[in-house]
């Protein structure tokens, strides 16, 4: 027997509409030079009526891409909900591709369109030639057009040609809203196309209590950029919510970061741990009213222990880990300590929020070992991390290579995992990058955590350097915190030289100024491991 409930569509249309009803006159912020613009939610609303009736007028129909090469603005969330309201696919791109993945990109989404931000010009001069089959690019500035594109319009200008309501399509709930390329550190990027439902239902669990918590009062700034997996869905939460959004535009740095919060009272962020790092660091120095800050969410690589110890002990803020890919729209899991776990020592409460939590409730996790068991839950077997649920990829989009990453329903994520009697699941590393040293395997992300708690560490990364006689070995780099006293090898060693076995301790530390950073601002172990690929490890003895 069916039940007889209505078969409600998840579409974003809704998510706008309300918004824009409920909320008319709730502000959304952006950081534009030195000043900041201020609108609404109802200015929203309109502008993206006007922006559907633009693209219409330039052709594009239901299903077509549309890139969008921008920051964190509002003008970024306009195209957010235009695009695929009015039935096209929103395809954020990553501005800090090589160019060669940029173009092979665009050209595999086949965008019709690209919307750019008039600083980002350059990167797109560039490589215009070999775009195929973009037919018009529109520059978002509210100065006069000065640029080498063909066919470059005015976004300002197409939109105030427009008027304000548009009738937006009844989509059906599956139709495809936006997509994303993973950050390809091995081959070319791969395409994850995601639906209005994905994205509808996406959103709500990031406003779940045990979710991330978002609320119609919160005052949210989302740092991690839009262009990497729609900024973890945080634009379409909290404009579901009606909450104020804060967006810091091309001012990323710690100093930028800090004084937004301050200035804007911003109740709740999100972004990849070097950038946290970043920031406590300043703290170190300059002083900040943070006080408005409840929630810092962390993920995109694991979260030093050092990292949310710091942050909550030194200023009160708490950091929430969390796990997510591109696949995996992204959340996934969210590390909140169950009620049980209230009483426990502080030092074991923090050993726990240090992991990435349990999954989210809709999505279902398992860890499975080469031999295709799923493996106990004790905290020590490692498996493979395999992912299913509504706002999983179910396939990359025209790529051959979706072969064996998706078996049986599930999601074979490529990262190596435990999972505790809780359900705790802790990331031990990527396939790729575990360290395999004598048929043993050493978790490269533990050794980072370790070494970033010692005090006088900014960044740490550990790599496998290849090994005569055991294969590979650990070789650890290290950036010194400024102003502060440099850390020795030996205060190094003593520091982790407790929570490992001596084996599993690095050959050697090499102290560098900077260490390379992927596209969003992971350590790019690939490049690492490249550089250091001879490096003649001393013996431990
Ligand atoms: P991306 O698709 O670029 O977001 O990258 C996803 C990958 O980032 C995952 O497969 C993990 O390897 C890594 N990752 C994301 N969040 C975390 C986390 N909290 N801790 C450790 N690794 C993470």
């Amino acid at each position: 027997m069916q039940g007889l409930m209505m078969d409600y569509q998840l579409t974003l249309r809704p998510i706008l509409e309300r918004a824009y009803k409920l909320f008319p006159k709730r502000e959304i912020v952006t950081k534009v030079g030195p000043a900041m613009h201020r609108y609404t939610y109802a200015d929203l609303y309109q502008r993206t009526g006007q922006l559907a009736h633009a693209l219409e007028k330039l052709g594009v129909k239901a299903g077509d891409r549309v890139g969008t090469l921008a920051w964190n603005t509002y003008r970024h969330l306009e195209l957010y909900f235009g695009i695929p309201c009015m039935g096209a696919v929103c395809h954020t791109l990553n501005l800090r591709l090589p160019p060669d993945q940029l173009i092979y990109i665009i050209n595999h989404a086949a965008d019709k369109v690209i919307f750019v931000d008039q600083t980002l010009l350059p990167l797109l001069e560039k490589i215009a030639a070999h775009l195929k089959t973009v037919e018009h690019f529109v520059v978002m500035t509210n100065t006069p057009l000065q640029t080498s594109l063909p066919n470059a319009l005015s976004y300002e200008e197409l939109l105030a040609a427009e008027p304000t309501e548009y009738n937006w399509p009844d989509l059906p709930e599956n139709t495809a809203a936006a997509m994303c390329y993973t950050s390809g550190t091995t081959g070319d990027p791969k395409g994850v196309l995601y639906s209005h439902r994905s994205c509808y239902l996406h959103a709500m669990s990031v406003c779940f209590g045990d979710g991330l918590g978002l609320t119609s009062s919160d005052i949210m700034m989302p740092v991690v950029p839009m262009f990497h997996v729609l900024a973890w869905g945080l634009p379409y939460a909290a404009t579901m919510l009606g909450a104020v959004q804060v967006f810091p535009g091309p001012h990323m740095t710690p100093r930028d970061l800090v004084e937004l919060i301050q200035a804007e009272k911003i109740t709740i962020t999100g972004g990849v741990p070097t950038l946290w790092l970043g920031i406590l660091n300043l703290l170190e120095s300059e002083r900040y009213d943070l006080s408005s800050l409840r929630s810092m969410v962390v993920g995109g690589s694991a979260a030093p222990q050092s990292l949310i110890e710091g942050f909550q002990k030194k200023h009160n803020v708490r950091v929430v880990h969390a796990w997510g890919m591109t696949e995996t729209s992204p959340l996934g899991t969210v590390c909140n300590l169950k009620r049980e776990m209230f009483d426990l020592p502080e030092e074991e409460q923090y050993h726990i929020r240090a992991k990435q939590g349990i999954p989210s409730p809709c999505v279902e996790l398992r860890a499975v070992d080469e031999a295709g068991k799923e493996v106990q839950w004790d905290g020590k077997a490692m498996g493979e991390l395999q992912v299913r649920g509504p706002w999983v990829a179910s396939n990359y989009y025209n790529d051959d290579r979706s072969v064996g990453r998706f078996e049986g329903g599930w999601f074979r994520t490529g990262d190596v995992v435990t999972i505790d009697e809780e359900g705790y699941i802790q990331i031990v590393d990527r396939t790729k990058d575990l360290v395999k040293s004598g048929g043993e395997w050493i978790s490269t992300v533990e050794l980072e955590s370790a070494i970033m708690g010692h005090p006088g560490v900014l960044e740490a990364t550990v790599i496998a350097v290849p090994h005569p006689k055991w294969q590979e070995r650990p070789l650890a780099l290290v950036v010194p915190r400024p102003n502060a006293e440099p850390p020795s090898k030996e205060s190094i060693y003593a520091h982790i030289a407790p929570h490992f076995a001596k084996w599993q301790l690095p050959n050697d530390i090499l102290f560098v100024e900077s260490i390379p950073k992927t596209s969003v601002g992971k350590f790019d172990k690939k490049v690492i491991r490249e550089q250091y690929k001879d490096y003649a490890l001393p013996e431990r003895a």
